[in-house]
């Protein structure tokens, strides 16, 4: 590493945290566990937070961990910063020394880092206060899209009044963050349907309600929702990701079932992808005298980055790396993200944070070669250390989040 570099790296967080924070994340990337599952993670968590002087230091959702970093000034303001710890199914082939052990599970998606960036977070602003205290949140679940709203039932974020997270993206550099007002993520819903008609002989289809083919059409006709009845200015997606049916050649069976997801950057493209699915689905059904049952199951909705805390994020990125590090997303994405439930109820900025080093690939998460560049780990606990800074300071001087 060349001593430019070193110095950079020494002023976003100190040779210490860095060693800590790289020893924290190497273990967890190789003990990764899977939603709800993260009992090693959340131990050896709880640990770094009790380390690092936080107080109130709890389980919160069975498998998540929240901590209080005490303020500069008691009964000003809350804020919160939050960080993802669960991994995915995938067998890892990344090639790393700390690799993960535990086959067919691997941290594909960044959350290893994500829970090092709050850890982190905690220590330098246990070092160097907010202005009120500043809540941690290490959220399991994430990737099933259930552990944002378990943590908020447990009430461990009632006197929060924003909330800051963000997601490693090797589209960027280590140094450059997205910080944005608008779209950020997708609302992520799935959707199965499933056609009961009558089976029969394969070579006696007059006597059957072939749901296979039925099926078939449903499938094409669910092409024109994006294609003509969305706006095309407005990025949705609707995909069939399965379907079953049929156990031999020459039957045909009595149910098909489809499944699929849809995405939508927007409330009204939501609803409106949600119930063309299933009139088309029914409508095609009974043309042909079978029964569609539609069940939708509501994932997260969009991430929709309000104007006041992006500019405290981006006040925070600019003093930390210069005017030089914001970014623009230039994609809409429409992965999902459960963050959004928290910004259901809470003002709050979702970033993404630049995880290659120059000289490497882009690799794209949920992949076997996904990993993170060691030194985003320094870069997002530094800003979701300074933006907490910044916005606890704003909403004490009576600044409001909305
Ligand atoms: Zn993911
Ligand atoms: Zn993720």
């Amino acid at each position: 590493m060349t001593a430019a570099i070193t110095s950079w790296l020494d002023s976003l967080c100190p040779a210490g945290v860095r060693s800590d924070l790289a020893a924290l994340r190497r273990d967890l990337h190789q003990h990764p566990e899977l939603a709800f599952r993260e009992s090693r993670s959340a131990a050896l968590l709880e640990r770094a937070l009790q380390a690092c002087g936080a107080t109130q230091v709890r389980r919160v959702a069975g498998t998540g961990v929240v901590a209080r970093i005490r303020g500069r000034m008691p009964g000003a303001p809350v804020v919160a910063v939050r960080g993802d710890i669960d991994a995915l199914p995938i067998q890892e082939a990344t090639g790393l020394p700390f690799a993960s052990v535990n086959d067919g599970v691997m941290h594909a998606c960044g959350h290893d880092v994500h829970a090092a960036w709050a850890v982190g977070a905690a220590r330098l602003l246990a070092e160097h206060p907010a202005t009120g205290d500043v809540l941690v949140v290490l959220q399991p679940a994430e990737e099933i899209g259930e552990g944002a709203a378990a943590v908020l039932a447990s009430g461990a974020l009632d006197d929060a009044q924003a909330i800051f997270g963000g997601h490693v993206d090797r589209r960027f550099v280590v140094g450059q963050v997205v910080a944005q007002t608008g779209s950020l993520a997708a609302a992520a819903d799935t959707f199965e349907i499933v056609l009961d008609g009558h089976g029969a002989h394969g070579a006696r289809p007059h006597e059957s309600l072939d749901p296979v083919v039925c099926a078939a059409e449903i499938i094409m006709a669910l092409q024109t929702i994006v294609a003509r009845r969305v706006n095309p200015a407005i990025p949705a997606v609707v995909t069939v990701a399965t379907m079953h049916a049929g156990s031999a050649q020459n039957v045909i069976p009595e149910r098909a079932s489809l499944g699929g997801t849809l995405r939508a950057v927007d409330t009204t493209t939501r609803l409106l992808l949600g119930t063309s699915v299933r009139q088309l689905a029914e409508g095609i059904a009974a043309a042909h005298g079978l029964t569609a049952t539609v069940t939708m199951s509501l994932g997260p909705p969009p991430i929709v980055n309000p104007e006041r805390p992006v500019a405290w994020a981006r006040e925070a990125v600019t003093s930390l790396l210069g005017d030089a590090a914001l970014v623009p997303l230039g994609i809409t994405n429409m992965a999902g993200e459960d963050f959004a439930y928290y910004m259901e109820r809470l003002p709050g900025c979702f970033m993404r944070i630049g995880a290659r080093l120059p000289d490497e690939p882009v690799i794209a998460a949920h992949t076997p070669q996904f990993h993170a560049a060691e030194e985003s780990l320094f870069v997002g606990a530094a800003v979701l250390a300074e933006t907490a800074r910044v916005a606890s300071a704003a909403l004490a001087r009576g600044d409001s989040a909305a």
